[in-house]
């Protein structure tokens, strides 16, 4: 069978790859447009996963990036449960599992990212889940309806967030995790404990400082018993143990990878291999805010505006990716986080509200220079972080103590 050429092949069914079909369609591409994805979703919102959706507050058509007639009026083919299995980067052809061969002229990679999954003794018994997709949530869900007592293994946004949901519904959720405190190794440990404090408050037990050594159970997980010798009562169990880039395909293509573990792209976001792009999860990027420095984000608003700046180069509009990055997470209804940055490193925090009231900003600096800042209900004050972010200038004292004084405009530092 011969080839089949499209002008825009988008593999990966997430939401880089979605809203780059919406952009290349709203900056006028005229050509064909191919999205493959190998989920039997169309793409959606995997944020709903581990909230609304999982809380079941949410229909399953409301995480839908768009709705199902949306692709036909834009044109796009979007073609479900449909993998690539090859890519030539340099011939620019694709094999698809659906045994067509596509050839195309632009190509987006966004494959997103794999679960880290923990061979400890017992992982195979029935009830012991991980979250990435609606599927998953739909077996958390069915998984835990009788359950009394829910282990979340992980401290981080899946750990807490399920907790969080689960405990909504109703069930007794117990964190195990190897940091001290819930969320702290990306926010520290200040307010890593504010959130734990949160999680508590609600009826959650944690246990940090420890680590999972074995699930027992005779069909269907009973207990996990961590190395600190905890022995917990478990009729179901979530792990969120990080997610690690899936960058198979993109390596068997010869796709240049970087240190982070993503596919290297440039500031507009092309890979090594002129004409392939990547976005999202995957992809390891030249940020021009953060003075060139390399990155790559695992989060939702990163993928989106990917997605839109890989659209406008495939495009040929030669723009660079000037989004300061942007994350949030949200504990059911207790409390949100909103955060700028990363900060890979820092030697200095600065509060700015108060975090016994509730409402703060912290902002985490490297040598005087802001790296980030994390909101609890003041998300105005990331407007004055993006920009202290991409100018990467050093705060001296004066400005430091402006940080912190409530009565200083931060639109003046
Ligand atoms: C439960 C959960 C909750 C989250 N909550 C938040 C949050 O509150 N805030 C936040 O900022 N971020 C959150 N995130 C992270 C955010 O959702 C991700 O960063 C985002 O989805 C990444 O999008 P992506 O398009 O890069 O990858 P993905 O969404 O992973 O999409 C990639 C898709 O490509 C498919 N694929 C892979 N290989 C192939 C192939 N060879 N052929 C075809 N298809 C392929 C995959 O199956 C997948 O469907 C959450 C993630 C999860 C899992």
């Amino acid at each position: 069978m011969p080839a089949r050429k499209v002008d825009y092949l988008l593999i990966g069914g997430g939401l880089a790859s979605a809203n780059c079909a919406r952009w290349l369609r709203e900056e006028g591409a005229d050509g064909e447009i191919v999205l493959v994805g190998r989920e039997p979703d169309p793409p959606y919102n995997r944020p709903n996963c581990s909230k609304g959706y999982l809380q079941g507050k949410e229909r399953r058509e409301e995480a839908y990036f768009r709705p199902d007639e949306w692709w036909g009026e834009q044109r796009i083919e979007l073609l479900t449960r449909t993998s690539v299995t090859a890519l030539d980067a340099d011939a620019r052809t694709a094999k698809l599992s659906n045994k067509q061969e596509i050839e195309f002229d632009k190509a987006l990679i966004a494959t997103g990212a794999n679960v880290r999954r923990l061979n400890v003794d017992g992982c195979q018994l029935e009830q012991i889940h991980y979250l990435r997709t609606l599927g998953n949530a739909d077996a958390i869900r069915e998984g835990t309806a009788d359950a009394e007592n829910v282990v979340l293994i992980g401290g981080s946004y899946i750990g807490c967030e399920v907790a969080a949901s689960l405990t909504l519904l109703g069930k007794r959720c117990t964190i195990v995790m190897q940091e001290q405190h819930t969320l702290q190794r990306g926010f520290g440990e200040q307010v890593g404990t504010f959130f734990e404090d949160m999680l508590r408050a609600h009826g959650v037990t944690v246990h940090g400082g420890d680590e999972l050594e074995r699930f027992e159970g005779d069909g269907r997980v009973e207990k996990v018993v961590t190395r600190g010798g905890l022995e917990l009562d478990a009729d179901a169990v979530v792990i969120g143990a990080g997610v690690t880039p899936d960058v198979q395909l993109a390596e068997r293509a010869g796709l240049k990878i970087g240190e982070r573990g993503g596919v290297t792209c440039s500031s507009r976001l092309e890979s090594s291999t002129p004409g392939v792009f990547a976005a999202g999860d995957i992809c390891e990027y030249e940020s021009v805010v953060h003075g060139g420095a390399r990155v790559r984000i695992e989060h939702w608003d990163v993928a989106f505006n990917h997605g839109k700046t890989a659209a406008l180069n495939m495009l040929g509009r030669d723009v660079a990716h000037t989004e300061v990055p942007y994350f949030y997470s949200v504990l059911a209804d207790w409390g949100e986080l909103e955060y700028v940055g990363p900060a890979y490193e820092w030697n200095q925090e600065i509060v700015r509200g108060s975090l016994d009231d509730g409402e703060f900003s912290n902002w985490y600096l490297q040598d005087g220079v802001v790296k980030a800042a994390l909101s609890v209900g003041r998300s105005d004050d990331l407007d004055a972080a993006r920009r202290l972010i991409g100018e990467g200038r050093q705060l001296d004292g004066a400005g430091r103590a402006q940080l912190s004084d409530l009565a200083s405009d931060l639109k003046d530092l």
